[in-house]
């Protein structure tokens, strides 16, 4: 997404850009899609990057899940891992 690339460069901007994109969607009553909507922190309400302020980490065997840690407060997050299959059937 065009977040990642401005992070590189300038933090500051992306964290701004991520917050402006989730008030834009709640305001049009736009669904963040799917693949966003794990990436915003429960609790600080930012947008998440990986291996910057979010770790993320796969777990499980049978049921493989995603558990997203926000490194500014902490907070965790779970989520179910869907291969592309099944996310296409959803
Ligand atoms: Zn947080």
């Amino acid at each position: 997404m065009l977040a990642d690339s401005i992070y590189m460069r300038e933090p500051e901007l992306a964290i701004k850009y991520g917050e402006l994109a989730r008030r834009i969607a709640q305001r049009s009553r736009v669904r963040i899609p799917r693949e966003w909507r794990w990436r915003y922190c429960k609790k600080c309400k930012i947008l998440l990057y990986p291996g910057i302020n979010a770790q993320i980490r796969l777990r499980g065997r049978r049921l493989p899940h995603i558990v997203i840690k926000c490194e500014l407060c902490g907070e965790i997050r779970r989520m179910p891992y869907l291969s592309e299959r099944e996310r296409n059937e959803t």
